[in-house]
């Protein structure tokens, strides 16, 4: 038998709304990240920008709302191959706390890697979902698959739906293809 394709599914951003929570911490209901931009918006250095999220402990990242399309992104991800969440942790141990939390409760799972360097479970076959381009480009460095996660802060032209739809092409098809719509 083959051996199962990995599918990595990133958090923030992917499955988590890391922006909404920021909204709501600074009461910025308005704030549209163009780029990986929110501490810049904000008019804060990252240090006083993660500072202020580090304080809130795992409250911040546990009460996260889940993206209307997780649970189906995360069904068809593990359909398609042995699924694992690769979350990047912040520097404080309450973020860890708080995502494993979030994990538990909107996806039932503890299917999850939290690793500073997500680039370290990179391989051919492998295949990451991931909003940020820099992720991306790291893993595929390293001669993985990305599928870059479409969101309006990396100018993607797809839908979160076109990558549920890679996700069922790839467990019907099993191959590895580009990501489009
Ligand atoms: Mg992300």
């Amino acid at each position: 038998m083959d051996e199962q394709r990995l599918i990595f599914v990133d958090c923030d951003g992917v499955l988590a709304d890391f922006v909404g929570g920021v909204r709501r911490v600074w009461h910025r209901s308005d704030l549209v990240p163009e780029q990986y931009d929110l501490a810049e918006q904000l008019g804060l250095t990252l240090e006083e920008f993660w500072g202020t999220i580090d304080r809130l402990g795992p409250a911040f990242w546990s009460q996260l709302e889940a993206y209307p399309w997780a649970v189906s992104l995360w069904g068809a991800a593990q359909n398609a191959g042995e699924a694992y969440i690769l979350t990047q942790p912040s520097l404080s141990p309450a973020c860890a706390a708080g995502k494993t939390e979030w994990i538990a409760r909107e996806l039932g799972t503890r299917k999850y890697l939290l690793a500073p360097h997500k680039a370290a479970c990179a391989r051919p076959g492998a295949l990451l979902i991931d909003d940020n381009e820099a992720n991306c480009r790291e893993w595929e460095a390293r001669g993985g698959t990305a599928w870059l996660f479409p969101q309006p802060w990396n100018g993607s032209a797809l839908q979160a739906w076109d990558v549920i739809n890679g996700l069922v092409k790839l467990s019907l098809k099993g191959e590895l293809e580009p990501l489009v719509a």
